[in-house]
């Protein structure tokens, strides 16, 4: 029975990009219930597993409260124990640190210009911060700090993703949304388990699937999972070879041709671009020296016929033979995109991601789908699924990665910087026009003391990166550098930093999150944190008051702006401008008069949330890409809604971006569009780029000493490292341990037996657990598949930190290992 004390609002689920949304149910300052939000258009009422528990993250019994400082007699020590401090003494040993590294950058800096600027301090971000949080992130560190060593875990999940819209589109972000999942005729599902890690569009999709005639779904992956369980066409490959597959697709479309002639001749360009890229290793490694690497993503015209020959010898023989699918399945496969009478939608996540051509990978889908110009409309949709609550809305949107600033502009290009510098009130010069650091370059610059001062916030690094233990940990526990973590819990990140935060999540703060299909939502704080928990913004903007601009900026950049000699980096950044023209009223209403909370709100004195909105808007008339004088949604707009998928230009919502119609920036770019045409306005003369990729070999592959792959991802009751969902003692009890999934055929002939205790090995370490013959993942022979989100069994010792040398994201689908009998 409904009990009237408890009070229920909406707020977006804190895990995955699906982007559910929830009703929260208080009491008495403790969040006591959730549910499927029945108005949300996303889930519709349904969470999966992991949902319906969410107000248990907030009460794990371990839950920090206070900051912790590692000390020795009194002081600071690298080698000491954590001792609770005050956030006084936390802020000012932090700045003392990062004032040293900031004044080294600056000496080194003198005499060069924008385009050369380093920095020893870094920022580590993430997807799960609220847009607000990630936009005071980019602001600190690109504006006040004029670094651009930030990057969000996003790096290690859709980078690849990013790096293949805007070469082929010129502009990032998905162009279809979750409608699509009723408008297709066909699924395409691949190396992504979306029965698992997007569980509720997996319902959505099965409903499709299940009432619609002629419906069917292909699966792809290197190992069999629950999504095989619907699979019309299952399809298991070799690791590496869809891009192959890819290649077969598109030579078969051209053979027989069923390509769209209008439209390539239309909408479409075609582009060449260099092979020989590397594979993101150490230079010094041997396939780094076998690469030239020189113009890595250098790109020029190409044509139709030239791109016909380069996938001509991707025959069905020859690709069947790489990858090991029958020809049966690979023909159905390429039938299913040529028929020019059915809607395909392909989806995809970290199986095309994490990959060491996860560019090329993303690329040759797209490719595919414009050869058949099923693109941009309703059931026709190539989509790149997050796995980030807010990978789309924080990391992409508001500038969190280490090339980027808010709003698609990119450090690299003077106009962009310059736009940026005005919106920011910042004197001409002031932001670093050097992509910074990436995640992984930033462990190995801290290892070789060239980063002294990380920040890692709503993230877990130390178990998330490959290679741990060769470059990770050295660098976190290098002498000359300090590493401060912001958690809600002591997770391995927290216990291997000098200092930790203790941090208020999810309706614990008011925030925004961004999900896989662009729908912004916003939710108010809901309930108190523990202790003296802050949110991440409170600290990003409580940290920048001990800076003052002299430690900084040079003298010469200062002089440009001499009103603000003496000023804190929180007075330039965050009580200027537009930022505090929102006095905080002491009472905020939703639309039914219910009053919400805002403490922090009161803690800043001023509507902080609601000013960084009004300035992040301003962006949305930059310079060239998101421009054309167009209002971006109110800020009420969105509380009032259960989201808006972004971008929302006077009032409407982007459905199919590029589609005359569904895209409100199509006419804006080109007034004289067709009805109902696509037109590909991210780049300058409105086509996509087709741009060839071959087929390569993964960077470490089986051989005799080490003779499986080693694949790595989630299961359903574990949302990442775990530091959450592990919590939750009803997910936890599920499933309390990661175990080693491998075939029958593989444990036997290694004399295990399942649930035995086994070695998994690699060149880079080992580590315990047990096999797993029997369960819901069922990889052939020949590969095991090790989840990553138990603390105890941290299989990125054993993982390789070859990154795609685009998008600078870690393959954590392959490397080589063997399974022994402990
Ligand atoms: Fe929805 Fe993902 Fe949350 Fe599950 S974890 S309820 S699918 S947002």
């Amino acid at each position: 029975a409904a009990d009237p004390n408890i009070r229920w609002d909406k707020a977006p689920c804190r895990f995955c990009g699906t982007g559910c949304s929830v009703l929260v149910g208080s009491k008495d300052g403790k969040v006591i219930a959730s549910q499927g939000d029945p108005d949300a258009p996303v889930n519709r009422g349904l969470n999966c597993i992991k949902g319906y528990f969410l107000p248990k993250i907030l009460y794990g019994r371990d839950r920090l409260t206070r900051p912790l400082l590692r000390k020795w007699n009194g002081r600071y020590d690298k080698d000491g124990d954590f001792e609770a401090v005050s956030w006084d003494e936390a802020f000012d040993v932090m700045a003392e640190h990062w004032k040293k590294a900031l004044k080294q950058s600056m000496d080194e800096n003198k005499g060069k210009s924008v385009d050369e600027m380093t920095s020893r301090v870094g920022l580590f971000g993430s997807g799960q911060w609220t847009v607000w949080e990630g936009y005071a992130a980019s602001k600190l560190l690109k504006a006040g700090m004029r670094s651009n060593n930030l990057d969000p875990n996003a790096r290690h999940c859709m980078a690849s993703a990013v790096g293949a819209f805007i070469r082929a589109f010129g502009i990032d972000e998905p162009m279809g949304c979750y409608d699509d999942l009723e408008h297709a005729d066909v699924f395409v599902l691949w190396g992504a388990n979306m029965a698992e890690m997007h569980p509720i569009l997996w319902s959505r999709l099965t409903d499709t699937r299940l009432s619609k005639p002629g419906c069917e779904v292909h699966v792809l992956s290197t190992f069999q999972h629950r999504c095989y369980e619907l699979a019309d066409n299952p399809i298991i490959f070799a690791p590496q070879t869809d891009l192959a597959i890819l290649n077969y697709i598109a030579n078969y479309i051209i053979q027989t041709e069923a390509y769209d002639k209008a439209f390539i001749d239309k909408h479409v360009q075609f582009e060449t671009a260099t092979t020989d890229i590397g594979y993101g290793l150490r230079p010094e490694h041997p396939l780094e020296q076998q690469a030239a690497n020189a113009g890595v993503g250098a790109k020029k015209p190409s044509s139709f016929e030239a791109f016909a020959k380069q996938v001509a010898p991707y025959t069905l023989e020859y690709v069947s033979e790489l990858s090991g699918v029958p020809k049966d399945n690979l023909l159905r496969l390429a039938k299913a995109y040529a028929d020019p009478n059915k809607k395909v939608s392909s989806f995809w996540t970290m199986g095309f991601n994490q990959h060491t051509r996860g560019v090329w990978v993303n690329g040759s889908c797209y490719n595919v789908h414009l050869l058949m110009g099923k693109i941009s409309e309703p059931g026709n949709s190539p989509f790149s699924l997050t796995g980030q609550p807010s990978a789309c809305g924080t990391a992409r949107e508001v500038g969190t990665f280490a090339h980027r600033l808010p709003a698609d502009l990119v450090v690299k290009k003077p106009e962009h910087r310059a736009f940026s510098e005005q919106v920011w009130q910042l004197p001409e010069g002031t932001l670093n026009g050097k992509v910074g650091y990436h995640a992984v370059l930033m462990h190995r610059m801290m290892k070789d003391g060239l980063m002294n001062c990380y920040w890692q916030m709503c993230n877990n690094n130390m178990q998330a990166a490959a290679n741990l233990n060769e470059e990770s940990y050295p660098g976190w526990r290098n002498p000359d550098v300090f590493v401060t973590v912001s958690d809600p819990y002591p997770t391995v990140s927290a216990q291997a930093a000098d200092l930790v935060l203790p941090t208020s999540m999810w309706v614990e703060k008011e925030g925004a999150y961004g999900n896989a299909e662009r729908r912004t939502q916003f939710w108010r704080e809901q309930t108190d944190a523990p202790g003296e928990s802050k949110s991440d913004l409170w600290q990003i903007m409580e940290f920048s008051k001990r800076f003052k601009v002299e430690d900084v900026w040079p003298p010469e950049l200062i002089e440009k702006a001499p009103e603000y000699a003496g000023k804190s980096l929180y007075e330039i950044l965050f009580t200027n401008g537009e930022v505090d023209k929102y006095p905080f009223e002491g009472k905020i209403t939703d639309a039914r008069g219910n009053e919400y909370r805002n403490h922090e709100s009161r803690d800043f004195g001023y509507y902080v949330q609601k000013g960084l909105f009004e300035e992040y808007r301003k962006f949305n008339s930059g310079p060239d890409i998101i421009k054309k004088g167009h209002e971006m949604a109110e800020f009420q707009a969105y509380h009032e809604s259960r989201g808006l998928r972004w971008p929302v230009i006077d009032g409407k919502e982007t459905l199919w971006r590029f589609r005359e119609g569904y895209d409100p920036h199509v006419a804006a770019f080109n007034p004289d569009v067709e009805k109902g045409d696509v037109y590909f306005y991210g780049n300058a003369n409105g086509r996509a780029n087709i741009i060839f990729a071959p087929y390569e070999p993964a960077a470490e592959s089986p051989d005799e000493e080490f003779d499986l792959w080693l694949c790595t991802g989630r299961v359903l009751e574990h949302w990442h490292s775990g530091s959450m969902t592990r919590r939750v003692p009803e997910l936890y009890r599920a499933v309390p341990d990661a175990v080693i999934y491998m075939s029958k055929d593989d444990a036997k002939s290694r004399r295990l037996r399942d649930g035995q205790m086994a070695l998994i090995k690699t060149r880079r370490g080992q580590i315990k657990a047990r096999v797993e013959t029997r369960g819901r993942n069922r990889p052939p022979n020949g590969l095991v598949f090790v989840p990553w989100f138990d603390a105890n069994r941290l299989v990125n010792k054993l993982t390789l930190d070859a990154t795609d040398p685009l998008s600078k994201e870690t393959d954590y689908k392959k490397c080589a290992c063997r399974v022994e009998r402990v």
